[in-house]
């Protein structure tokens, strides 16, 4: 589906190739500036050469040799392509009445040869430039005819495309509720298909029906909805920006209107479409004629007027010359005005537009009023009214409503003069009513729209509130990682340490088992020393042969026993025990025997002693016992009970010996003898008490007496 070129509404080029051509447009606007051009509105001269060139193309591609050229290569498909094509590059370059022609003849071939697509493009493409041409029938046929070839192609964005195209003619006719029907259609049609630049195109045409309508709520509803709905790069943003100005112009938010306009006219430029542009600057002479701004007025309205007439846009035209006709009234420039203003009443009266021809006898009135030629304003202001009342453009009415009211008075005619009076006074009602109505929509609207914002701003909040949890969550997934990763390493570290622990403990065990081991061996090696010094010991202080002390040993304790019996004053008895004419047993016996003798009498004497007595070998076949508890009259018979022991035990143990086993001992006590008491004299008065027992015969026991 190609992208129409348009009406009134709808005045944007065909896109693809609009592209080029608005380039060039462009090139030729900067071109023509620079030259320095006297044309005040090169903007209305690029028209005319659009004109000029499409109507060039039109006479040698669309006409007799190309097209006898086209159909000898492609008969009358070639044909039908040819006279498109160029239609197409006509309207391209803002120029509809060559375009329609161009298109018309093409559907004409399109008809004949049944091809429903090209005709369906060309129908609908007829009825925007039939539109704009002010041919509401023939772009109402177009449209219908589109709207059921697109049905029954099943086009939907077609059908979409051909019920904004009713709607928009339905309107221009004054049928404000069948536009609404046919918007609303669009709408949804638009809606169904997805097309985003249909749905704001229907909304804006919708807007302006709303307005129309009076409904102002809507209207600003539709139009701010359109508004959100578009981006910096939608299709005729420069319209939704006029509309949404005329729609805060009514409600005389001039400020808003105001911004709104100048958006409208920046967007207009950068396009580079004279027709988008007249469009916008046309709208704005009419809020600079109410804000009383009429140089201004008369400036932009002189412009519009100047590309609409170029480009034969009827029905703008028209409304440029009303909209000139008022600023030059405004100026005073009343014949001039008048002649503009008849203009329109003639193109309006050609259109059958009833707001231009209404509008152009009102300012028609009021310049004859001006004039003071109240004839001339009584032919004018009956029809306005009529037409005024039937357009229901209130704001007008009332003017003209005061303007007749103004005539009655000066015919004399109190009468009509009160009814009129009541009528202006009714209208103004019914306006401020309206206006106050208007502003508390348009505060409604607002309301909404804040409320609408504010729960964009929460979602954007709640967003944000999100965005924040995630922000937090990924923190605490990170911290979480981190810990984990710390806590893995922190394991990893601990395993290793442990195994080296466990090493060094097995280490540690082995080696304690060896300390161990050691220590043992040690032990039994120490045991064995203790042993080995005890024997030592033994050896080192016994008699090997009778087991008893020895002599060295003997002494020692001997002194030891002196000292300690010295110190605590006790007696102490000494026996020396020698063994008789051992020498002869010897000589007798064998050297042998004499050790059996030895020991057994040893054995004997130490069986009759207490454990507390000393008891060594002194030497030879001589003993010495020490007697620690033994008093000293006593000693006597201990000694010799110890004689008689020896000898019964020898006897018994050597029968070899006959009697001849036999013991003197020598008895020597401690205090028998002079203090101080040493070793050798003790010992030597037992050996005294010795040698008095031998010399007194052998086998018995003598006391040392001093
Ligand atoms: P007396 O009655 O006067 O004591 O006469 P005796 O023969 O016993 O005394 P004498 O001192 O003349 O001789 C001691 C003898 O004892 C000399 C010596 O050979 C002997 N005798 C000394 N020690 C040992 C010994 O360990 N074993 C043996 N078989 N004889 C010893
Ligand atoms: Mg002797
Ligand atoms: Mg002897």
């Amino acid at each position: 589906m190609r992208t129409l070129p348009g009406a009134a509404e709808i005045r944007t080029p065909p896109e693809p190739r609009g592209l080029l051509v608005r380039s060039g447009v462009c090139l030729l606007l900067c071109l023509a500036s620079a030259a320095g051009k006297a044309d005040p509105y090169p903007r209305a001269e690029l028209a005319v050469s659009s004109r000029q060139l499409a109507q060039t193309l039109a006479t040698t591609l669309g006409s007799g040799f190309s097209l006898e050229i086209a159909n000898l290569f492609g008969g009358s498909l070639a044909r039908q392509h040819l006279l498109g094509f160029v239609g197409d590059s006509a309207a391209a370059l803002d120029v509809p009445p060559v375009a329609d022609a161009l298109w018309s003849r093409a559907l004409a071939l399109a008809v004949v040869r049944a091809d429903a697509p090209a005709e369906l493009d060309l129908e609908e493409m007829i009825a925007r430039s039939a539109t704009m041409l002010g041919d509401y029938d023939r772009a109402r046929d177009a449209a219908q005819r589109a709207s059921t070839l697109a049905r029954k192609l099943d086009d939907r964005n077609a059908q979409a495309q051909a019920e904004n195209a009713l709607g928009i003619v339905e309107r221009r006719r004054g049928h404000l509720e069948q536009a609404t029907e046919h918007q609303q259609k669009a709408f949804a049609l638009f809606v169904a298909e997805g097309n985003e630049t249909g749905q704001i195109r229907a909304l804006t045409d919708l807007g302006t029906v709303w307005r129309d309508r009076g409904d102002f709520a809507k209207a600003l509803q539709v139009q701010l909805d359109a508004a959100t709905r578009s981006h910096s790069d939608s299709d005729r943003l420069e319209y939704l920006y006029r509309n949404l100005g005329l729609l805060y112009r009514d409600i005389e938010d001039t400020h808003t209107s105001r911004e709104y306009f100048k958006r409208a006219i920046s967007e207009a430029i950068q396009r580079g479409s004279p027709t988008a542009y007249s469009t916008v600057i046309g709208s704005y002479a009419s809020l600079l004629n109410d804000l009383g701004d009429f140089a201004g007025a008369r400036e932009a309205s002189s412009e519009a007027l100047a590309i609409d007439s170029a480009l034969d846009d009827r029905p703008h035209t028209g409304l440029d010359l009303l909209e000139l006709g008022r600023a030059l009234l405004g100026l005073h420039e009343n014949a001039e005005a008048e002649r503009h203003l008849e203009q329109a009443l003639k193109l309006g009266r050609e259109l059958q537009q009833r707001e231009i021809i209404a509008r152009a006898l009102l300012y028609l009135t009021q310049a004859a009023i001006a004039d003071g030629d109240s004839l001339r304003a009584r032919g004018t202001i009956d029809e306005a009214i009529a037409g005024l009342e039937a357009t229901h453009l209130r704001q007008h009415l009332a003017q003209a409503y005061a303007m007749r009211e103004q005539l009655a008075q000066s015919e004399g005619n109190p009468q009509d003069a009160l009814r009129y009076a009541h009528k202006y006074l009714q209208a103004r009602e019914e306006m401020i009513g309206v206006r106050t109505s208007r502003q508390l929509a348009a505060l409604e609207v607002q309301h909404e729209r804040t409320n609408a914002e504010q729960r964009v701003s929460i979602l954007a909040k709640d967003n944000e509130l999100q965005a924040a949890r995630l922000e937090r969550q990924k923190l605490v997934r990170d911290t979480a990682l981190i810990i984990i990763l710390g806590l893995s390493l922190t394991l990893i570290a601990l395993f290793y340490r442990h195994r080296s622990m466990r090493r060094f403990n097995l280490a540690l065990a082995q080696r304690n088992k060896e300390i161990l081991e050691a220590s043992a061996k040690l032990d039994s090696a120490n045991a064995a020393l203790r042993v080995q010094a005890a024997e030592l010991e033994r050896a080192a202080t016994t008699d090997s042969l009778t087991q008893i002390a020895n002599r060295r040993h003997l002494l020692q304790k001997l002194a030891d026993r002196l000292m300690q019996a010295g110190e605590q004053g006790r007696s102490v008895v000494m026996l020396l025990i020698d063994f008789d004419h051992f020498k002869a047993i010897n000589d007798e016996h064998g050297h042998l025997f004499g050790d059996q003798v030895l020991a057994t009498g040893a054995r004997a004497i130490g069986e009759r002693l207490s454990r507390g007595d000393l008891f060594g070998r002194y030497g030879g076949e001589e003993f010495v016992a020490v007697l620690g508890q033994c008093p000293s009259d006593q000693a006597l018979a201990f000694a010799d009970a110890v004689r008689e022991h020896v000898m019964a035990r020898l006897t018994a143990a050597l029968p070899m010996l006959g009697s001849k086993g036999t013991v003197s001992i020598g008895v020597a006590c401690l205090a028998d003898l002079p203090p101080p008491v040493d070793m050798s004299s003790f010992l030597d008065a037992a050996d005294q008490a010795l040698y008095a027992a031998k010399h007194a015969g052998r086998n018995c026991v003598r006391r040392y007496a001093a």
